[in-house]
């Protein structure tokens, strides 16, 4: 930072390099807020966590696309030694990543193995110029969720200007099927009927997809649009393991009739089971329900079903709670771009 800033200025580059002088040493620096202190009471975790901040500041990026560096780190303790590892983010053609902190967990795999990744990681730091209220992305909860002693992984982020440290708990990402409220047909914002069709349509669509891989968890979506459109889509596996979500395959398919607002979504699994909703699946969902909030309307519905005529109801905001979309990132172009867009049967 410091070199990018100096480099127009011979005077920025005296008042820099005085202030690096007079700066005591950056672990001393770190601050955790007050609210943070109460989740890291102890001394040695605290200092494991200024060390790895002190670390992610140098940690390589290429966000070629969003020019968004994600620098994250941590530090594990194998055979009473404590080891720094860091990740950073990659970003490569369409836009597709590899997001900081995956690459971090499958870093710290790399080097000592898939069980101190579950046991040995307690925290994940991000060195940020701002640290804002957003988790992570979907598939980064998945991830985390997968790999790691989630229930008592704690989030960091140490902020570059004032070296405040924010610290919340990865828990409190996540919502759980069984959190979704219970619903009835008549409770819902669609009518009974619409609740039906859409039911029977995933259903349906659960039949099909491709499970080579996916023995349990198969699950089918249907999505009704304002429009008065059914869309729908079942899970796809494949060699490359690039599973094919149903939510996002729905959406997709809405997407490329220009339909761009549903009203709700459907998901269906093996009957007289909850269906599990992948947070990436989430996010998809919460990507295309702020194009609703954008365009002045209610957001989508996210609607469960056993099969045995039981629901339960919620929606993306809720289901992924701190997320972020494009119309967090860059609101003037979502805007332009649904009003370029707009379908001439779609309202
Ligand atoms: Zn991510």
């Amino acid at each position: 930072m410091i070199r990018t800033i100096a480099s127009g200025s011979l005077f920025l580059i005296a008042i820099f390099a005085a202030l690096a002088a007079s700066r005591p040493p950056s672990a001393a620096s770190w601050r955790l807020t007050s609210e943070s202190e109460a989740l890291v009471p102890d001394a040695a975790l605290r200092a494991q966590i200024f060390r790895a901040l002190d670390a992610a500041e140098g940690a390589g990026t290429d966000p070629s696309i969003s020019h968004f560096k994600v620098r994250a780190a941590t530090v594990v303790t194998v055979s009473n030694e404590d080891h720094v590892v860091l990740g950073g983010n990659t970003e490569y053609e369409v836009p597709e990543a590899i997001h900081g902190e995956s690459s971090l967990l499958n870093h710290v795999t790399a080097l000592y193995g898939p069980d101190v990744t579950r046991r040995a990681v307690r925290f994940v730091v991000f060195f940020s110029q701002r640290c804002g209220v957003s988790g992570s992305c979907g598939d980064c909860r998945d991830f985390q969720h997968a790999v790691t002693d989630y229930s008592h992984l704690l989030i960091v982020c140490g902020q570059a200007s004032d070296h405040t440290v924010r610290v919340t708990r990865f828990a409190d990402q996540l919502v759980d099927e069984d959190k979704f409220a219970a619903a009835t047909p008549d409770s819902l914002s669609i009518t009974p009927g619409e609740l039906a069709r859409l039911t029977q349509s995933a259903a349906e669509a659960r039949l099909g997809g491709v499970t080579l891989f996916t023995t349990a968890r198969h699950t089918g979506a249907a999505g009704l649009s304002f429009s008065g459109k059914i869309y729908r889509a079942a899970g796809g596996d494949d060699a490359a393991f690039h599973y094919r979500f149903p939510i996002g395959g729905l959406l997709q398919q809405a997407a490329t009739e220009r339909d761009y607002f549903l009203r709700a979504i459907v998901v269906v699994g093996e009957k007289g089971q909850w269906p599990v909703i992948n947070y990436r699946d989430r996010q998809y969902g919460y990507e295309s329900s702020s194009f609703n909030h954008e365009a002045g309307k209610s957001p989508i519905a996210l609607i469960i079903t056993d099969g045995l005529g039981h629901y339960r109801a919620t929606t993306f905001e809720a289901a992924l709670p701190h997320a972020f979309s494009t119309a967090n990132f860059m609101p003037q172009a979502l805007k332009d771009f649904l009003n370029s867009h707009q379908s001439p049967t779609a309202k």
